[in-house]
């Protein structure tokens, strides 16, 4: 077990290396690379191939080349400013080396004329001639060896040059001690994994060709997701350690509001129900995330439950990610508890400062049952006098360490629920939620008739005005979503401002653009518009992916589809549908779809399960596009993929299960390694 200390240096700060100053150690900062493991997990993301001489006649320009020339002259014009120059030459043609900065002393040393060097560097072209300007080497012709072959190149900053920094990886290297690692010798040989520091002695060395299949990137991937792992099930195990008061009710308010709820709850409602009742119940804190495609009816859950926690004498707290969700959120709360006597309270930034404090005041001596708010409610100036439950909606962005922060405000007594729509696909849940509970919504109420999706060139933009005037005449709504508000050159994005003004024209009276750069009194008084029907389009760009709910919207026409996620466009589709109303989506597109945006476009008009869409996205994303994970909010791991190593994830999670979550000392370097101490010693504390 000392052992594990032996590899500490990883966790010094890098000033602890041979020649790192201050000025360095800021450099190296500004890379994110402040202890001695940074720098060895920065893996080198590209080679550079000194190791073949050019001939003069087969350079080319921008590239890094190494040549073996003559010296023949020097032209030194000793004015300030211009640089110092020599005249090489190799059999065919001529090349100029570039001195800025160099005294002559030097330079007649490293290039003495008439002898044969090497020279390394990138290849430019002036005046008709090749340049290399301060070559990166040179070496007389005896020291061939000496331009190293082929060199790891790494995404620097300015200011370190490529041999300081290639020099310190190396002087790390060396001290990796390989006789400790948290994994067996027999583990490690059955799944061709190395120790720990020939895994990055290969994984530095430019030599050894690794890319994200390699045994060595994907021992590090391997060791990403079992900390993680480690992490998450040690934040369960914490979060359910200590046992709170059991909430005792009897579905009084519950029942007041399910009969104030025009709606008869689907079977699978009634199902999560009676098991976030028990979780309320129980001794146990509920932690649990409940995860529901977009219109499948999470909010009414999360308001019953919370019905049943002010039964019980606690306070509940209702957060969404904007002000307009907890608006509408508190809206429909008012109406269904209204003929209880529960106080029911809305803070949001944009309420007067006055009233702030009054809602502050009552939330501290309990006069408040239930609020809803954005992430105001949780600033330190908030008080509950007794919080028993916290509904987070929406908020897939929180990551675990947010998680924990938020059960550890909320006190012991103080039950989680998350709600999320972002379908997780069924191999990474665990390595997502892996402290939380699940409960899935997969039935959507009956009412709901399916999406139609249609697939249209944006060319033909102009079949659609008859069809949107029919659904005006049918008192139905319309989102026109655009991705940019202003015209790029650059990018070919549609433009919302644009758009709005040629749809104002044909439907005169009826058009509102909303986006983000208006501010929120002016995005409320665009949306209650559109909530009241004073105006029947709503132009937007995505500003409306949250969880709004305009039931009489039937109709989305989301303009260049093909630039959006899969994910991203269920969420968006998912704003219509809502109602009793048949609804259409439109998918616009510009001309030379490429295959890849063909099929996404394919199964998004074959199916509206949202979960099967999650997978499908997996699957037809490649290495590096791992983006839509990311734009849904979901942190991403820095080497593993969750397509490319799938089975890695799988093996993790199998072998997690014969590890003892209560000691975890072995693992320590490991959850180091991955940042992962800071949040267990935040729990256990
Ligand atoms: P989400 O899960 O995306 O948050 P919401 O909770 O906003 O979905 O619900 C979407 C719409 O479905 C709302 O208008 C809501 O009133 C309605 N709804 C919820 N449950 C049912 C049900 N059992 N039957 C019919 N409509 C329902
Ligand atoms: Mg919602």
């Amino acid at each position: 077990m000392q052992n594990l200390n032996k590899n500490n240096f990883l966790f010094n700060s890098v000033s602890s290396v041979k020649g790192v100053g201050l000025k360095l150690r800021k450099y190296l900062k500004n890379k994110k690379i402040e202890k001695i493991k940074d720098l060895l997990l920065d893996l080198p993301y590209e080679v550079t191939d000194r190791s073949k001489i050019s001939d003069l006649n087969e350079l080319e320009i921008g590239k890094i080349a190494t040549v073996k020339v003559m010296v023949l002259k020097y032209n030194f014009p000793r004015i300030r400013n211009l640089p110092n120059k020599v005249i090489c030459g190799d059999k065919d043609k001529k090349i100029d080396i570039v001195f800025f900065n160099s005294r002559e002393g030097y330079i007649k040393k490293v290039l003495p004329i008439g002898k044969k060097i090497f020279i390394s560097g990138k290849i430019g072209y002036y005046k008709k001639r090749y340049q290399i300007t301060n070559p990166t080497y040179i070496e007389l012709e005896n020291n061939e060896s000496k331009i190293a072959k082929i060199f790891p190149k790494y995404s620097l900053t300015e200011g370190i040059t490529e041999k300081i920094y290639r020099k310190l990886v190396k002087q790390t290297l060396e001290k990796i001690q390989d006789d400790d690692d948290w994994h067996s010798q027999q583990f490690l040989k059955k799944n061709n994994f190395r120790g720990l520091k020939e895994t990055l002695l290969n994984l530095h060395n430019a030599e050894k060709k690794i890319n994200i299949q390699s045994n060595d990137y994907r021992r590090l991937a391997y060791d990403e997701i079992f900390s993680n792992l480690i992490t998450l099930l040690s934040a369960r195990r914490i979060v359910r350690i200590k046992k709170k008061k059991k909430k005792v009710h009897n579905n009084k308010f519950a029942n007041i509001i399910l009969k104030n709820f025009p709606f008869n709850l689907t079977k699978n409602q009634k199902k999560i129900l009676k098991d976030l009742n028990d979780d309320i119940r129980s001794e146990n804190r509920m932690f649990r995330l409940l995860q529901g495609d977009v219109g499948s009816g999470k909010t009414i859950v999360g308001l019953i439950v919370a019905a049943n926690v002010i039964e019980s004498n606690y306070q509940a707290a209702f957060m969404a990610p904007t002000e307009i969700l907890s608006s509408q959120h508190y809206q429909l709360a008012k109406k269904l508890f209204s003929s209880t006597d529960i106080k029911i309270e809305l803070l949001t930034s944009s309420i007067p400062h006055k009233n702030k404090k009054e809602i502050a005041l009552k939330l501290a001596n309990g006069e408040i049952d239930l609020i809803f708010g954005t992430h105001s409610l949780f600033q330190k100036k908030i008080k509950f006098l007794k919080l028993g439950f916290v509904v987070i909606d929406e908020q897939h962005k929180f990551g675990v360490k947010q998680r924990l922060d938020l059960a550890k405000k909320g006190g012991n007594n103080c039950d989680v629920l998350v709600m999320s729509a972002t379908p997780i696909p069924r191999t990474m849940m665990l390595s997502f939620f892996g402290d939380m509970d699940i409960s899935r919504l997969r039935e959507k109420p009956k009412n709901r008739k399916d999406i139609i999706t249609l697939i249209k060139p944006e060319n033909k933009i102009s079949e659609l005005w008859p069809f949107l005037k029919k659904q005006i005449s049918l008192d139905h709504q319309i989102f026109w979503v655009c991705p940019l508000i202003e015209q790029s050159n650059k990018l070919d994005y549609s433009s919302a401002k644009k758009k709005y003004d040629i749809i104002k024209k044909i439907f005169p009276g009826n058009v509102g653009l909303i986006h983000g750069n208006l501010d929120k009194s002016e995005k409320k008084i665009v949306l209650d518009k559109f909530l009241k029907k004073i105006i029947k389009i709503l132009v937007s760009t995505t500003v409306i992916e949250v969880g709004i709910d305009f039931p009489s919207a039937n109709t989305m026409i989301i303009e260049n589809a093909n630039k959006f996620g899969l994910s991203q466009l269920h969420q968006l589709r998912g704003r219509v549908g809502r109602g009793k109303n048949e609804s259409t989506c439109v998918l616009l597109y510009k001309k030379n779809l490429s295959e890849n945006a063909k099929k996404r476009l394919k199964i998004l008009k074959s199916t509206n399960d949202g979960f099967l869409i999650a997978d499908e996205d997996l699957k037809l994303r490649g290495h590096g596009d791992i983006l839509g994970f990311q734009q849904s909010g979901i942190k991403n791991f820095k080497f593993a993929d969750p397509i490319h190593h799938k089975d890695l994830f799988l093996l993790a999670e199998e072998n997690i299960k014969n590890i003892d979550i209560n000691n975890i000392k072995k693992f320590e370097t490991l959850i180091k390694l991955y940042d992962r101490a800071e949040i267990i010693n935040e729990i256990a504390n």
